[in-house]
């Protein structure tokens, strides 16, 4: 059978005035892969991840979301939308809304988004705050709850909108290092439920073990791209060698 591309990005560039920050990226991750992007920082880890969903303009290029082209002068606003919805994006810091409970975070966002009503919004929330392991926490603000729980809360929300593909920036970054493993424990869970995943990470144990394809940035442009064995145990360039040695 044929793999099916969830996210392809052809030819992306991306430019801030003169500071070109994608060069020319061309990548894919299909339906069921856990692909993870690594490499220095400013190397355009989270600009790729925010140009696939639409958090910034590109400069040229294509991105392509279950095949239809999103950068399409002429992209049905229907279909866009409805691609959009198919990433689910996780952030290193969490962006819940401060003023609303755990509840109503995951509630009102599927009310808003997917127009749910009530009890069926409240089933999923409750589904979702289960399976990251925060039933109890339902009635609690995020300020009351712990950074590795505040993210284990976003990724409930994600979750919840029922995404085809999560995007992760660095999800475990902004935390205290004991809090990082229930965070990671979580996408573990992710991968065993066969959920597509592009992760960006600095974790390079995780990243080790979690993916099916790394692919190492530097500077705008991918340096390589490979298997995990490939890529930690006999990567082909100099530059990815030493990018292992200093972060591992
Ligand atoms: P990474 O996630 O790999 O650390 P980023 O994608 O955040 O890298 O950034 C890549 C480059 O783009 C950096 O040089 C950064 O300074 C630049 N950059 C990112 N966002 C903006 C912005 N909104 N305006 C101007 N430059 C930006
Ligand atoms: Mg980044």
């Amino acid at each position: 059978m044929e793999s099916e591309k969830i996210i392809e990005l052809k030819n992306l560039k991306k430019q801030y005035g003169d500071n070109i920050v994608l060069k020319n990226i061309n990548l894919h991750v299909d339906r069921g892969e856990v692909v993870s992007i690594i490499g220095p920082s400013g190397s355009g880890k989270s600009t790729i991840l925010r140009c696939i969903v639409d958090l910034e303009s590109i400069t040229s290029g294509e991105v392509l979301i279950e095949g239809n082209n999103l950068t399409d002068k002429n992209v049905d606003k229907k279909i866009k939308k409805e691609m959009l919805l198919k990433t689910g994006m996780v952030f290193q810091t969490f962006n819940l809304f401060p003023h609303m409970s755990v509840r109503n975070n995951i509630v009102k966002t599927l009310k808003l988004v997917k127009k749910m009503d009530m009890t069926e919004a409240e089933n999923i929330t409750k589904k979702m705050l289960d399976l990251v392991g925060l039933s109890d926490k339902i009635d609690s603000f995020p300020n009351e709850l712990s950074g590795g729980q505040k993210q284990r809360v976003a990724i409930a929300r994600a979750l919840a909108l029922q995404p085809d593909i999560m995007l992760f920036d660095e999800p475990t970054s902004a935390l205290d290092p004991e809090l990082v493993k229930e965070v990671l424990d979580i996408i573990r869970k992710l991968k065993n439920q066969k959920i597509t995943m592009l992760i960006v990470s600095h974790e390079m144990n995780f990243v080790r073990e979690i993916s099916d394809r790394i692919i190492v940035m530097e500077k705008g442009e991918i340096l390589e791209t490979g298997s995990s064995q490939q890529i930690f145990e006999n990567p082909f360039s100099q530059r990815v060698r030493e990018f292992l040695n200093t972060n591992s």
